[in-house]
């Protein structure tokens, strides 16, 4: 039997099945130890320094005392600080972006999946270079900047020569005055080689979903296929590391095991990136799962009901306050509005998730990935940001300027984000409301930057911020940052 250790780069020592069960079990017993809940909960809130602010964050165990506990004042508490570290480290800035399906060729077996291979009703489609400029184009004009691109798993029909050549054709797409500034990448567990190789095509976060941290209950959802190795997939990050992609996105799909394994799985791949590369993840998801072609959630055992929902989140944002979470249009309008003051920083808008599905007039349902229940367009995802005090942001300029991986977080840390992400937040906003907004977000967006641009503590940051405002509005100019 193998021993817990976060530096291992052994899943089974990295993600220890006895350290779940001791944590869940110590979890339990000390959930209504209300002292021992107060101490975590100081220890999560954010502290004030000289230069910025600072966060502790919370081991898994300590995390997992909070998820455990059901005091209903504590876990109010648990909600108010989630919102404390979004905003002293996130401010009150969304960012926005929009999955892209290159593909939906399989050779997996995931049984939870609309694309696995012996699902024989589903068409299967691969776009050509010709159809991924449309669907760019297409983004490009509702105003998207930052995209994932989505893809099965198949070495024949989609190779990593395929992936590189739509990232190299995605940059490439200048239509009017739209350009796509970040392509993030969620692809199948590869190899260091190719991990390097998406580097140098100049990916975001590589993002990969654990799916689920119980190793039998993987085994069985992934029956087939190359995905079925679950040390393979569990040690992807390390090898996306180490092929120089420091900005790597974690997630579960909720709903496949019971939710308290996979917060404290969750959190211990956290960790382990920390004490192995010495930053943890860049962003966690949240997906829970959909019905789709041939999948019924209700088949899955684990489902989750919203406020248990919320309460991950929450602690998500507590135990990792540096890590962004996303939210994708899995969850409706009304989870999201909810989930929104519970820690979150990025949402897809006016997502499809079929191959091909942005260039349809009519949203098709063919090859979908699942049931999108937030179907609102991107002019109307924006709109509900603003009218509920958020920035929509299409920011990219952290990574485009280097700031990824620890760099990112000593952003995050040192205080600089009102003058520095913040300036950055309106003026891609302001781009966004010249030219692609409807007139009403238009006129609700530019009273938010009016605002919001008093907000931006050093003077000259204001001014120059100011400047570049009126030269978006005016003259014509783009892509300014900080
Ligand atoms: N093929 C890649 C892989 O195996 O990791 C990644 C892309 S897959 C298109 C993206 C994610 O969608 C999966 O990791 C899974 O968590 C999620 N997904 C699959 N089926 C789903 C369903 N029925 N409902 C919600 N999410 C689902």
């Amino acid at each position: 039997m193998a021993n817990y250790d976060p530096k291992s780069l052994i899943a089974d020592e990295f993600i220890h099945d006895g350290e779940i069960r001791e944590t869940l079990a110590y979890a339990e017993a000390h959930k209504d130890d209300l002292a021992l809940v107060d101490r975590i909960l100081e220890k999560a809130r954010p502290q004030r320094t000289a230069t910025g602010c600072v966060c502790a964050g919370l081991t898994h165990r300590e995390a997992s005392v909070l998820l455990a506990c059901e005091d209903p004042e504590k876990v109010k508490k648990m909600y108010e600080i989630a919102e404390e570290i979004k905003l002293a480290f996130y401010g009150n800035r969304i960012v926005i972006f929009a999955p892209l399906y290159l593909s939906n060729y399989c050779v997996n077996g995931c049984v939870y999946c609309p694309y696995h291979s012996v699902n024989r009703h589903i068409p299967r489609k691969k776009l050509t270079q010709e159809e991924v400029r449309a669907e760019v184009i297409a983004l490009q004009d509702m105003g998207h900047k930052r995209l994932a691109i989505e893809s099965g798993e198949d070495p024949v029909n989609n190779p990593i020569e395929y992936i590189l050549e739509c990232i190299r054709t995605i940059y490439s797409v200048h239509h009017k005055n739209g350009d796509i500034r970040r392509v993030n990448v969620n692809i199948a567990a590869t190899t260091v080689e190719n991990y390097r190789k998406l580097k140098e095509a100049g990916i975001g976060t590589y993002i990969l979903f654990q799916e689920t941290y119980h190793k039998e209950s993987y085994l069985q959802l992934h029956p087939t296929g190359p995905k079925h190795d679950y040390n393979y997939h569990t040690e992807a990050m390390d090898r996306a590391m180490a092929g120089g992609i420091d900005d790597v996105g974690l997630g579960v799909l909720f709903g496949l095991e019971r939710y308290k394994y996979e917060f404290a799985g969750l959190i211990m791949h956290a960790e382990h990136l920390e004490a192995v590369h010495g930053v943890g993840p860049h962003t966690i998801s949240v997906p829970r799962l959909k019905r789709a072609d041939d999948i019924d959630p209700d088949q899955f055992d684990n489902g989750i009901d919203d406020d248990t929902f919320a309460k991950i989140t929450a602690c998500i944002r507590l135990a990792v306050p540096y890590t962004g979470i996303i939210i994708s249009t899995r969850e409706s309008e009304t989870v999201r509005s909810r989930l929104l003051n519970c820690g979150v920083s990025q949402v897809s808008g006016g997502s499809r998730t079929s191959v091909g599905g942005y260039t349809q007039t009519q949203r098709p349902h063919d090859t979908e990935q699942f049931d999108v229940s937030d179907q609102r367009t991107l002019d109307e995802v924006v709109r509900w940001l603003m009218e509920s005090g958020h920035i929509p942001s299409f920011c990219t300029a952290c990574y485009r300027a280097g700031r990824t991986g620890d760099r990112f977080m000593s952003l995050c840390k040192s205080g600089q984000i009102l003058n520095c992400c913040h300036p950055n937040a309106l003026m891609t906003l302001c781009e966004y409301l010249v030219d692609y907004a409807s007139p009403e977000t238009r006129q609700t967006g530019f009273a938010v930057i009016e605002k919001e641009l008093r907000r931006i503590p050093n003077e000259k940051v204001r001014r120059v911020a100011a400047e570049n405002l009126a030269r978006i509005k005016n003259d014509g100019c783009r892509d300014f940052r900080f």
